[in-house]
């Protein structure tokens, strides 16, 4: 689990970069339940604040589509985005890798073009608490993978990476994708029949991704990884 006042406290923890071992710095997101860094070869992680578990919010969202409460106010479908991930009473009902998507989709309209480097793979890392090379260790779960620095700091991963605060709660982070991924990857949440994606996004969605074509910056064509 998650504890925002743990994370909080221990943050300053977070010193290195997992893919290549570099400082980490920080990195201004819209995103109000992540924390943004970034390393000194532009790699990009997130740092999650709050557990969010997905539930059905059907009922919820019908009410929140109506935002803004002025049906007059004419708002642009990067301003929804924004909207949705900057309001605490909206981003709580989005799940942390549709709002981790969109926010890189605005991220990548601002910048117009893919600055990210390939990163973050899972079998040659670095502890983000030391700067070491870590090496994995055998898990029981097969599903979580497990690995260890030489000053013994253990290292967590399942799509996403984390470790262990005092308290027995999770720091977790997650790795920024590269553009054609996280256009893909939208797309697809959005044509989901599972209504992962709020009505008023899966309409705002297309459109943004569409403006990112405009600009160059294209899907990949075959079956992407996350
Ligand atoms: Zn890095
Ligand atoms: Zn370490």
């Amino acid at each position: 689990m998650i504890n925002r006042k743990a994370v909080e406290n221990s943050i300053v923890l977070l010193k290195f970069c997992p893919t290549c071992g570099t400082l980490l710095g920080p990195f201004e997101i819209t995103d109000i339940l992540m924390k943004g860094f970034v390393c000194e070869n532009n790699h990009r992680w997130n740092v999650l604040l709050e557990q969010v578990l997905y539930k059905d919010h059907t009922g919820e969202w019908q009410a929140l589509e109506a935002y803004p409460p002025d049906p007059n106010t004419k708002l642009t479908p990067k301003e929804i985005a924004c909207i949705w991930l900057l309001r605490s009473e909206l981003r709580r009902h989005l799940n942390h890798q549709t709002a981790h998507w969109l926010r890189q989709l605005l991220e990548i309209l601002d910048d117009g073009c893919d600055g990210l480097q390939e990163q973050a793979c899972r079998d040659d890392l670095f502890c983000v608490l030391c700067g070491k090379s870590i090496i994995q260790r055998s898990s029981d779960d097969g599903y979580v993978r497990i690995y260890c620095c030489t000053n013994r700091h253990r290292l967590f991963s399942r799509g996403s990476l984390w470790f262990k605060l005092d308290d027995g709660s999770n720091m977790e982070i997650l790795s920024d994708s590269l553009s054609r991924f996280v256009i893909n990857n939208l797309n697809m949440l959005c044509e989901k029949p599972m209504d992962l994606v709020p009505l008023q996004l899966r309409e705002v969605i297309p459109q943004l991704t569409e403006e990112a074509k405009s600009k160059g910056i294209n899907p990949i064509k075959k079956k992407g990884r996350i």
